[in-house]
């Protein structure tokens, strides 16, 4: 995985300054590297037999989506308050200021499903956390949840509790 780190930059004082934003477009230039996250995916959560990917906007349904047309495993958005069309489920989490939402449609997970969660990047683990619950209150399992990146000193694993958790970049 050096070579998808080496296709990460650092971008400084974005999106508010002290903020030091890893900037993953560099590696959907590159198809090789964005097959080979998805392989390792693939192999990684093939125990957890996933039935249904959920990506978390926006960067996770590029990763999610593609992993999933690969394992073709149905795909479901969880998105940002006020985007989603059809009657849904909301989940409020504390963000380091302020408050986050998240949403997903009502049908987007059924009670039987185990869900493998994708985003790209986990830093104090609200995000990802509020995208585990949303799926659980559906009565579905989370089979696993996983990142391209982990901000290890952000401790964002704390917030997923014993959940089966993967990165595939750390800093
Ligand atoms: P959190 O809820 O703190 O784990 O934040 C995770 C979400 O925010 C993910 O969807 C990331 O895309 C985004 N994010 C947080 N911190 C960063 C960062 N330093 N660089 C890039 N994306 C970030």
């Amino acid at each position: 995985m050096d070579s998808i780190k080496r296709l990460i930059r650092d971008i400084p004082d974005f999106p508010k300054p002290g903020i030091i934003f890893k900037d993953i477009t560099p590696i959907l230039g590159d198809p090789g590297a964005m097959a080979r996250i998805t392989g390792a995916f693939e192999r990684e959560f093939e125990a957890a037999k996933p039935t249904r990917i959920v990506g978390i906007e926006s960067r996770g349904f590029i990763f999610g989506a593609v992993l999933a047309t690969a394992l073709e495993l149905p795909f479901t958005p969880v998105r940002k308050p006020g985007k989603l069309p059809y009657d849904k489920l909301s989940v409020s989490y504390t963000l380091e200021y302020g408050q986050g939402t998240l949403e997903m449609h009502t049908d987007g997970v059924s009670s039987d499903d185990r869900v493998l969660i994708i985003d790209d990047l986990l830093a104090t683990g609200g995000t990802a956390a509020a995208a585990c619950e949303l799926v659980e209150r559906v009565g579905a399992q989370v089979a696993g949840v996983g990142f391209v990146v982990e901000l290890l000193f952000l401790n964002g694993r704390e917030k997923l509790g014993g959940r089966n958790v993967l990165s595939l970049v750390t800093y």
